[in-house]
């Protein structure tokens, strides 16, 4: 038997599935996960010596690539003056300003332990900040599995929201109201019926949960729009965009300035590190300044710290967005070219160093109804194809794929090769 498969199988005795985090377990595209022992660069080796280009890239932190020396030495280092103290640091004030610089719609921030706790408390501090109750979401966004978000669509598109998992009471979802992505008009009907009961919009500004889903021309001004005649907050969740798409995340590419910004994932180079910020004036409603309650034992974490701002520096460099996307554009055009040659049909949507393929007829995928049609069966072939050849890609067709600047024209082209030899396969199913 392989390492990883027996791995998984001592896994699933102590727990659940296997895995700490569901999607891990393979459960959409079946089989045994590969367990992980290593990565460097656009590389990741699992339990049985096997290497595997990765397009999933811790989910999206390793914009450089993998165990990147210059934040390995950072945490190194850090880890040398000890693991926590639970009192304030400079490296806390350093990160904080580097942030507000590189995104300055971040005037004052806090730091978390994950997106989970950045979306929830942003969203507290909305509701404390306005005072009101209701919260408005998009279907096939993923903000984090607090309570209040994971929630879906009730049967008519104004009716309350229902949990989407059980534990989750109905009077907690009955508050948010779930509108479909890119369609604004749902919003402005949200707004006439409740005008003064949401305190705000949450949004993936290029959604990253229903495959890749870029706005459409005009989606996010207009969110913003809505929220200013109405007095609602406006929540970008930058969690997978922030420091991805662009240097200052999708509010740059975009040119939109949102109330609240939440950060996961690369604020911390691979550490488990989150953050939410914005105006002077909503931040200033957050204990000890106000009354919204908000804290974290570990939050801050030196060490993490260090690894976020040795990751930050490093982002930094000259012409390492124009890069990503251009690598990006090569990667998605070139496994939609391939499709085309197997008459394939395939649709790919991109953003910066986001990318989705999506195994449809449908043009341009901007919603989550067009994303979830898609032909599931072919994708998984194309999946497994993939991973025997080599090519680590997110375990279900509704994930985004990531690229990172260790992935060198070589290895892109190495993958489009791979994906010649796979879609050839999967056009003879
Ligand atoms: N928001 C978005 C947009 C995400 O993609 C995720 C996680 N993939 C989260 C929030 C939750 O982050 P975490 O898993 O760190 O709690």
């Amino acid at each position: 038997m392989q390492t990883s498969q027996s791995l998984f199988s001592r896994a699933k005795i102590h727990i659940p599935g296997g895995v700490n985090s569901p999607v891990r377990a393979f459960k959409a595209v079946g089989g045994t996960p590969p367990f992980i022992t290593k990565a460097d660069g656009p590389y990741i080796f699992d339990a049985d010596n096997k290497r595997y280009i990765d397009y999933v890239q811790s989910w999206g932190p390793m914009v450089l690539g993998h165990n990147h020396p210059s934040i390995r030495q950072a945490v190194i280092d850090s880890a040398e003056n000890g693991l926590s103290f639970g009192a304030p640091t400079e490296l806390e004030v350093q990160m904080a300003e580097k942030v507000s610089e590189l995104v300055p719609s971040m005037e004052m921030l806090r730091m978390v332990n994950s997106g989970t706790e950045a979306t929830m408390s942003a969203i507290r501090l909305a509701r404390g900040f306005t005072n009101r109750d209701k919260i408005l979401k998009f279907e096939g966004c993923y903000h984090g599995h607090a309570d209040a978000l994971l929630v879906k669509a009730g049967s008519g598109a104004l009716t309350f929201g229902v949990p989407s998992s059980p534990g989750i009471p109905a009077d907690f979802a009955k508050h948010t109201l779930t509108m479909e992505y890119n369609n604004l008009e749902s919003v402005d009907q949200a707004f006439a019926e409740y005008p003064e009961d949401i305190a705000c919009i949450i949004v993936e500004p290029v959604a990253g949960n229903m495959n890749c889903i870029p706005p459409v021309d005009g989606f996010l001004q207009g969110l913003r729009d809505l929220c200013d005649q109405y007095g609602a907050v406006l929540i970008f969740d930058e969690v997978m965009t922030g420091f991805r798409v662009a240097l200052g995340g999708a509010q740059q590419k975009y040119a939109i300035k949102p109330d609240l910004t939440c950060l996961g994932k690369v604020i911390g180079g691979g550490m488990p590190v989150g953050a939410f910020g914005g105006r002077t004036e909503i931040m200033e409603m957050l204990a000890p300044l106000g009354p919204v309650y908000q804290a974290g034992t570990l939050s801050g974490n030196p060490v993490a710290m260090a690894a976020g701002l040795a990751s930050l520096e490093q982002i930094q460099q000259q012409g390492l967005y124009q890069k990503l996307t251009k690598n990006t554009a090569t990667l998605a055009e070139g496994f939609k070219a391939l499709a085309q040659k197997h008459g394939i049909p395939m649709s790919v949507n991109y953003a910066g160093s986001m990318f989705g393929l999506f195994f449809t007829d449908i043009e341009k995928v901007t919603n989550y109804q067009q994303a979830i049609n898609c032909n599931t069966e072919q994708f998984n072939l194309f999946y497994h194809g993939m991973l025997e050849h080599g090519v680590y890609m997110a375990p279900a067709s509704y994930e985004a794929g990531f690229m990172s600047a260790a992935h060198t024209d070589e290895v892109i082209q190495q993958t489009l090769d791979i994906a010649d030899k796979v879609l050839a396969n999967v056009a003879q199913a």
